[in-house]
């Protein structure tokens, strides 16, 4: 079935429809064949995104931090091969993992929707802001800006992208 859908990735509005999944649309771009959820704003991220999602999805995630935590070294390492050190956003922060590896190198910040995450983040002393990043003006812009798996969450990837680029720098990263 044929569905008039924009895509983000190459704004071609002739989509797909591959299957329906807890009611909406999973949809294939018929030029760049980018597949996407039809009308995401009908997504209530702030209900999806709860303390539950994280053990939903990963298995019992705090359980599991020294992994994901090398992994962000990892990642950590990557990024210092562009830029040493400033200011550092974390997209999707969860339980703070990442912003743990951080500590030393960066003047870090997270944001994410679910309470439990940033409870958990703030509890590990970071600065945890919950709320959109739409939604949200910064005092000073960031040097780096994160989002481990994050942006195949987001209902608007193609914005958080256009905004990031204005947050960095002159010269900034996103990974
Ligand atoms: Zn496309």
């Amino acid at each position: 079935m044929l569905r008039r859908e924009k895509c983000v990735c190459c704004a071609n509005d002739e989509a797909e429809v591959l299957y329906v999944k807890n009611g909406f649309e999973i949809c294939r771009c018929r030029e760049c064949g980018h597949i996407f959820v039809a009308d995401p704003l009908a997504i209530d991220t702030a209900k999806l995104y709860t303390g539950e999602f994280f053990d939903n999805v990963y298995g019992n995630y705090d359980q599991r931090a020294d992994v994901y935590r090398k992994t962000f070294k990892n990642y950590l390492k990557i990024i210092q091969h562009y830029v040493q050190t400033g200011n550092l956003l974390e997209l999707g922060c969860g339980f703070g993992h990442f912003l743990d590896v951080c500590r030393g190198s960066f003047r870090a910040i997270g944001m994410d929707l679910a309470d439990q995450a940033l409870m958990q983040a703030r509890a590990h002393g970071h600065n945890a802001i919950q709320g959109d990043y739409l939604d949200r003006s910064f005092s000073e812009p960031f040097n780096v800006i994160v989002m481990w798996d994050f942006i195949e969450h987001i209902p608007k990837p193609d914005e958080i992208l256009m905004k990031a680029c204005g947050n960095w720098f002159r010269v900034g990263i996103s990974f």
